[in-house]
């Protein structure tokens, strides 16, 4: 009995494990029954039958449950894997959600979302936060000269170049419509963004891609022009303020020439900045 009490508690202790059932179960169960069987007389003989029967039904029991054992956890697998599969699939969906479609950059939604998020963590923290609005210049004449695919070969490199200097983490670069872009750059001054605006525009400028009716008298390739604005706390600005100063300021650099950096000048003032000659 003490040897068919601990089979069976070893059956229940292993059920996850068929083998490792019946490693414990073989050794001990047929020796016991061999040996009742031979040396137990009439009464052995009854208990080596018992025995034998309550083990057959026992490893059938046993066999089953296994089964179910095995199949749940392979349903437990699948399950987890179809979880992941979905977060993966969502999470794909919201990043396409976010970008636009040619440039692969982040789109007018999303910036306007981040615009507004960026201010409020600049208004708590008390830190100076830099808007960069930069525009093709006569893309028109791009689009007239070279057809719409290539004016759009042309925008996706203006993105990759601007994409690679939009290094710093937080940064945000967007394509904000038609051939304009916006760059949200937290915790910068406007002489930090200023420098980062004319970075760019040299970007642009040295990838020399050529612009036969640009109207620029001594170039002849793919420039652009931008509009710098600075939100600092204090000033208690919206995010339709900035976009408005990065515009101005964006106006006027088209005004003055195009190619060129301009910031807006009350910020300037604010901080004591001198437009740098272009
Ligand atoms: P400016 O120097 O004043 O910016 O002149 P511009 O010619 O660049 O500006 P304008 O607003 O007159 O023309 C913008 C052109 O950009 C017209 C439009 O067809 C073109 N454009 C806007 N979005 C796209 C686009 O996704 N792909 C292509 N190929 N062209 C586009
Ligand atoms: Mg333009
Ligand atoms: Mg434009």
């Amino acid at each position: 009995m003490f040897t068919i009490t601990l089979s069976a508690a070893s059956m229940i202790g292993y059920a996850a494990s068929m083998y490792a059932t019946l490693s414990f179960f073989i050794p001990i169960a047929i020796p016991s029954i061999a040996f009742l069987s031979w040396h137990g007389g009439s009464a052995g003989n009854v208990s080596a039958f018992t025995t034998l029967i309550f083990a057959s039904i026992a490893l059938f029991l046993l066999k089953n449950s296994n089964k179910a054992y095995r199949a749940a956890i392979v349903l437990n697998f699948q399950h987890k894997q179809e979880i992941e599969k979905r977060k993966k699939i969502e999470k794909k969906l919201q990043d396409m959600s976010r970008r636009d479609s040619l440039t692969g950059l982040y789109n007018r939604r999303y910036f306007d979302e981040m615009l507004h998020i960026e201010i409020s963590r600049a208004t708590r923290n008390n830190l100076p936060l830099c808007l960069i609005m930069f525009d093709v210049d006569y893309f028109k004449e791009y689009n007239d000269s070279y057809g719409h695919v290539s004016g759009d070969n042309c925008l996706i490199e203006i993105a990759q170049i601007a994409e690679k200097l939009v290094s710093r983490q937080g940064d945000i670069i967007a394509r904000y419509g038609g051939e304009e872009f916006a760059i949200i750059l937290p915790n910068a001054t406007l002489e930090g963004g200023t420098m980062f605006a004319n970075k760019l525009k040299d970007s642009i400028q040295s990838k020399n891609i050529p612009h036969v009716s640009t109207k620029l008298a001594s170039l002849k390739c793919v420039t652009v022009s931008s509009g710098v604005a600075n939100f600092k706390p204090l000033k208690e600005a919206s995010a339709s303020d900035l976009i408005e100063d990065a515009d101005t300021a964006l106006y006027e650099a088209k005004r003055l020439g195009r190619n060129r950096v301009h910031f807006d000048s009350s910020a300037a003032l604010d901080q004591n900045i001198v437009e740098p000659s272009q």
